[in-house]
């Protein structure tokens, strides 16, 4: 009996694996179409100088709008596309969308794109990088990358080759989510990064733990030394913010500035804007 119960619950096992594995595969599907229909829509999350107020950049942040089921979340596709196959053509749409876009704001504003560590592994990063800036016209120095700790561990050689050549010409490399990776220091002293961004994780907490307020404090002391930008991300409250200016962040991104807009509304953003005071903006622009 026991035999039968265990045959029975391998069966429905089963039967789940394939219900999933079935789910997971009209998703790529449809991730497929997207894809080849450049249909992958890209959205902009403002970056601010601490010290001016100014926007320092914008951030493109992807979205797929999935016919049936609506949005899918970028924690699910970008996954998605890194395992079959399709993170080169997404990554290399969006930052062509997204270098055009940029060339539309004013010329001190830069733009942030996310690399996944799968498009280091084509070898044709740098070559794509560099055809996309000739297409569209934008200056290497309005580009920045944005690259995750993990990138560095996995064939840290190749990648920091690509880097550099990137790095020289004249593109800014971010360390992006910092402090939740497997971070090694070391990478400071191999890498000239420009800006490290702290992650999310650490300001969520920086009120509540002593010791994610240390952490934000010893990472904004080594962009200092290092004399690197340093950013923090998912700022959501004013005490957030005072908390973060006190400690000497320079840079700061959240929901309390503005989410990831639409392309067209950067205009009038930065337009109201320019009108306000650092803070001013906070209760207005937080819905
Ligand atoms: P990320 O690069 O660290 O981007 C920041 C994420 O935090 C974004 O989530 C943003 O919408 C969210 N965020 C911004 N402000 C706040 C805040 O105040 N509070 C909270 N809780 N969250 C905030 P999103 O857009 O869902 O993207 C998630 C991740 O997906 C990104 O993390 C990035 O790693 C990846 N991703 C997004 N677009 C691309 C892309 O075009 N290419 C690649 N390779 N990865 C991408
Ligand atoms: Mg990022
Ligand atoms: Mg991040
Ligand atoms: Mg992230």
């Amino acid at each position: 009996r026991a035999k039968l119960e265990g045959k029975r619950e391998a069966c429905f096992f089963d039967d789940r694996m394939d219900a999933a594995e079935r789910s997971r595969r009209k998703l790529e599907t449809s991730l497929r179409s997207a894809v080849e229909g450049n249909l992958i829509e890209v959205v902009y999350q403002p970056i601010i100088q601490v010290s001016t107020g100014d926007i320092t950049s914008f951030e493109a942040l992807a979205r797929w709008n999935q016919p049936e089921r609506g949005p899918v979340p970028p924690d699910v596709f970008i996954p998605l596309a890194e395992d079959c196959g399709l993170i080169d053509e997404m990554g290399q749409q969006v930052l062509r969308r997204a270098c055009a876009d940029a060339l539309q704001w004013p010329s001190h504003i830069k733009v942030a794109i996310n690399l996944s560590p799968r498009q280091f592994l084509s070898g044709k990063l740098v070559e794509t990088v560099q055809t996309v800036l000739e297409d569209t016209g934008l200056p290497a120095d309005r580009l920045h990358l944005e690259i995750t700790e993990n990138l560095v561990i996995q064939n840290a050689d190749e990648a920091f080759s690509q880097l550099e050549m990137l790095k020289h010409k004249g593109i800014q490399i971010s360390v992006d989510d910092f402090g939740v990776g497997y971070s090694s220091l070391g990478y400071f002293q191999t890498f000239g990064f420009n800006k490290v961004k702290i992650d999310k994780s650490f300001i969520a907490e920086i009120e509540s733990s002593q010791a994610a307020k240390a952490i934000v404090m010893a990472v904004v002391g080594l962009a200092r030394q290092l004399s690197i930008a340093v950013v923090a991300e998912g700022v959501e409250t004013p005490q957030q913010y005072q908390t973060l200016s006190e400690l000497g962040c320079s840079q700061l991104q959240g929901y309390l500035f503005s989410p990831p807009i639409p392309v067209d509304r950067i205009d009038s953003f930065l337009r109201r804007q320019q009108n306000e005071l650092p803070t001013g903006n906070v209760s207005e622009s937080i819905q």
